[in-house]
């Protein structure tokens, strides 16, 4: 049975939307959002395909939760809260029901957990794959974003969390043999971001530049350091693993490498070191220093054993 678009928005997208004065219940045209007084604006896009983004057996609600949750990550990367957001949605047309009305239910549960609302958006159907589009809306205090651009040598370079976890549960999807236990760990971490919004919030006016990792560590870092016009260090024994990524081959390669952490690396001027360590420990997150930034270009990064690891011609050596 096709879900027609009047008893999408109705059945499924109002209930996101209510309790947010500025979606007019979607019944216009457009959301009317007021300007929070001394806020700027934060405004960010996110986009996964079905078969490239996401698989096609990863459970609906977590994939529904997943693009909020990555939208969510671009606004902890700027120090921002959230606001609202909208959604597009391009459907295909033999998509079954249940799953459309599975994945908003994941969208709901975290849009609770996060408190913000759906503005509104708009659905197509398509013969093409499923798309997921979102565009997340925060604040900051005027003029208090966090860039990529203001990293300075002799800056920490730090991190949230643990890395590698996703790339190595996407791994486990794909047949990599693990325990139970690990596998269901690493699926999680792939699965199910944690934006990093309290650290985020909380590193304004701390934090000389900070990014969320999607791409990778070092993919990531660049960003920042080309960004400022300055180079980093950073050692592979200082990288947080956690104890189910140890326990499976490649995790130092994932950790670099792999993409879809969605933790903030972000660096700290070292006169606010302790004070954000201390933070971090208030909100119950692990933060971990990695490097250093430094004010000859390029990345160097530091095998176990304190030497330069060769790199390759994209940048990196896979070892
Ligand atoms: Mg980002």
């Amino acid at each position: 049975v096709r879900l027609g678009e009047f008893e999408l928005i109705d059945q499924l997208l109002k209930p996101l939307a209510a309790g947010a004065a500025a979606a007019l219940n979607l019944e216009d045209d457009a959301a009317v959002l007021a300007c929070p007084p001394g806020q700027d604006i934060v405004i960010a896009k996110d986009a996964m395909v079905a078969g490239v983004h996401f698989l096609e057996a990863d459970p609906a609600a977590l994939v529904g939760g997943k693009l909020l949750r990555v939208n969510l990550s671009d606004l902890a990367a700027m120090g921002a809260d959230p606001l609202g957001y909208l959604t597009m949605v391009a459907i295909p047309r033999d998509l079954d029901p249940a799953y459309l009305r599975s994945l908003i239910e994941g969208l709901a549960a975290v849009q609770k957990y996060y408190g913000l609302h759906l503005l509104g958006g708009d659905t197509v159907s398509t013969s093409g794959p499923l798309v997921l589009g979102l565009t997340i809306l925060g604040t900051v205090p005027a003029g208090q974003a966090i860039r990529r651009r203001g990293a300075r040598p002799g800056d920490q370079i730090m991190v949230s969390g643990t890395l590698g976890d996703a790339a190595l549960g996407l791994r486990v999807l794909r047949g990599l043999a693990t325990t139970e236990d690990e596998a269901m760990y690493l699926v999680d971490r792939y699965r199910i971001p944690r934006p990093r919004l309290a650290l985020g919030r909380a590193l304004r006016g701390l934090a000389s530049a900070a990014i969320d990792i999607s791409d990778g560590l070092l993919a990531d870092l660049e960003h920042i350091t080309g960004l400022s016009g300055v180079g980093a260090e950073v050692s592979v024994g200082k990288l947080p693993l956690s104890a189910a990524a140890r326990a499976v081959p490649g995790a130092s390669e994932a950790a670099l490498s792999g993409g879809d952490d969605y933790e903030l690396l972000f660096t700290v001027p070292p006169d606010y070191a302790t004070e954000v360590r201390t933070i971090a420990t208030a909100l119950g997150l692990e933060v971990t220093t990695i490097g250093t930034i430094r004010e000859a270009v390029g990345l160097a990064v530091l095998g176990e054993d304190g030497r330069a690891i060769a790199t390759n011609a994209q940048g990196w050596r896979h070892f």
